[in-house]
């Protein structure tokens, strides 16, 4: 190889976990590449995932606002119509401006992108089948895996992602469609299912567990959250599973029936959504070269500083263990460059935050009660309502609870667990207050400012330790 094609790190995926890693890389002064077969950098995140999605989200939301939200506030207004074409093209827009951002950061810190799929020749050496036609290989003293991960599919439904979608179809489609079933009621399932149900879907949701939002989700606040989504007008089949589809050319008819079995129901829709999880990807990534492997779930084997069991080969990213989240993917990106150039890196896992970017947004970090019931930690619970939160109040949105679960005896925060207005943006200090080791009783003796939502966050906390003033 040239010595251009000689390298101190090279990346396999130019997506959150794999961009991030090239960025830092290059402020660090290695020489690194980036490659990368999509032909845009940001992956499923910034091209097919959380960027869209937050796109329609924001903007369905204000449609339906004004739709069906404004008439109490002295706000009248006229004919309002969607324009679903120029409503697409708000959400590319804001996808192509971050994924060049980003392009021009890889440049910036000296870090070479290139298009295209590489696969492993040998522990060092990855060749690259170039988008633009041709091969190059290069070679690394260092490698890191950052492929990502795919949606699961579903037996028996094929996937066209016209009628039978992914998230990636659901962020596409081209006309709001009458009916809609979501099999899944995680997070994919309900954003896409707001969204569309917004425009003026009706949208089912098949869920297989007795609750919505997918792993993490307190059951009292999924509880809470069901409910004013079903106000919104989303139908809920919990405790079910989808025995079969049938793909007609006017409809599809999907079969369900309890999970538990039971009598067979039909359920037709013209758009089904398959949002049942995601699995890591690593087709045609020539693992089999290098003699690594997978579990059995797909996720590629590593120890607590992201080495495989081949040392220099790393992995980061949805690829591998722990929960399929951009921020995770950031933070693993920094923490594995860091143990290159300075052999260590710190990610928290018990502080990672999720937020659900629904109408209110659900957030929590930390514990949930059913995962340290399980855990036998005894533990005390706090709740403020933003129905006494004076400005959820003026801002006629009052729906939704803050809930902080300490521990019982030293009064040390494990959970919050937050469903209401920013929720998303609430959680931020939720989780400083958690990798800081705080208790409710720090929380509920820091000064929040008059009137903010925030405050609901610290009169929650003030409930754990004494009791709240408003409420
Ligand atoms: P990816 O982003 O999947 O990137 C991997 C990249 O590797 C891909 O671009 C792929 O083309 C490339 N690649 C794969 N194999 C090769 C190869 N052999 N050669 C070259 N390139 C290759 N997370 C959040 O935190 N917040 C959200 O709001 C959010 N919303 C989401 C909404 C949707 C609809 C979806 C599907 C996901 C969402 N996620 C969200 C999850 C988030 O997108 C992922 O956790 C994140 O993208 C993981 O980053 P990654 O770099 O590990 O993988
Ligand atoms: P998920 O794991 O969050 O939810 C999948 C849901 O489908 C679960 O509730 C599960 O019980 C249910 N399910 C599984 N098999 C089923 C079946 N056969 N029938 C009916 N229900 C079934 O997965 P997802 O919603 O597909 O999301 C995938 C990943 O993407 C997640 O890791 C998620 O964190 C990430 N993501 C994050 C965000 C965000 O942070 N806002 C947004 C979208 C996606």
């Amino acid at each position: 190889a040239s010595e251009a094609d000689e390298k101190d790190l090279v990346i396999i995926g130019g997506g959150v976990a794999g961009y991030v890693a090239a960025i830092k890389a290059g402020q660090a002064g290695l020489k690194v590449a980036c490659i990368e077969k999509r032909g845009s950098l940001g992956g499923t995140c910034l091209n097919v995932g959380c960027i869209p999605s937050k796109s329609l989200l924001n903007n369905s939301h204000l449609y339906h606002q004004i739709l069906h939200d404004t008439k109490k506030r002295g706000i009248e207004v006229g004919d309002v119509q969607l324009n679903l074409q120029q409503f697409m093209k708000a959400k590319d827009q804001s996808v192509e401006g971050l994924t060049k951002g980003v392009e021009y950061l890889l440049k910036k810190n000296g870090a070479e992108y290139i298009k295209g799929a590489g696969a492993f020749a040998d522990e060092h050496t990855v060749q690259i089948n170039l988008n633009e036609g041709g091969e190059r290989s290069v070679r690394g003293k260092n490698i890191f895996i950052a492929t990502g991960s795919e949606s699961t599919p579903f037996p028996g439904l094929t996937i066209d992602e016209k009628r039978v979608i992914t998230s990636t179809g659901a962020i596409a489609l081209e006309q709001v469609p009458k009916k809609m079933t979501v099999i899944g009621g995680g997070i994919i399932g309900l954003e896409m299912a707001s969204v569309w149900s917004r425009l003026g879907s009706e949208v089912t949701v098949v869920e297989f567990l007795g609750q919505i939002g997918g792993p993490g989700m307190d059951a009292e606040i999924a509880k809470m959250t069901q409910k004013i989504l079903a106000k919104q007008g989303l139908k809920f089949k919990l405790n079910t599973k989808v025995a079969s589809g049938d793909v007609g050319s006017d409809a599809i008819d999907l079969k369900i029936e309890a999970a538990k079995g039971g009598k067979e129901e039909s359920l037709d829709a013209d758009v089904v959504l398959v949002a049942i999880g995601r699995r890591p990807y690593t087709a045609g990534l020539g693992l089999e070269n290098v003699g690594l492997e997978t579990d059995e779930r797909g996720r590629l084997v590593i120890d607590h500083q992201y080495r495989t069991k081949i040392p220099h080969i790393r992995a980061i990213g949805d690829v591998t263990f722990g929960p399929m989240l951009a921020h995770k993917a950031e933070e693993e990106a920094v923490a594995a460059v860091e143990y290159v150039t300075k052999a260590y890196g710190h990610v928290n896992y018990g502080a990672i935050p999720s937020v659900m970017y629904t109408y209110p947004e659900v957030a929590w970090v930390g514990q949930n009660e059913a995962e340290l019931k399980a855990a036998g930690v005894k533990y005390k619970v706090g709740t403020f309502p933003f129905s006494a939160n004076s400005r959820a109040k003026t801002n006629l949105d009052t729906e939704g609870m803050v809930k902080f679960i300490a521990d019982a005896q030293t009064d040390r925060i494990l959970g919050i667990h937050i469903v209401g207005p920013n929720a998303g943006e609430m959680i931020a200090e939720g989780t400083l207050a958690l990798e800081y080791g705080a208790s409710t009783e720090d929380v509920g003796r820091t000064c929040h400012a008059h009137p903010t939502l925030a405050e609901a966050f610290k009169e929650a906390a003030m409930v754990c330790y004494d009791k709240a003033i408003h409420y």
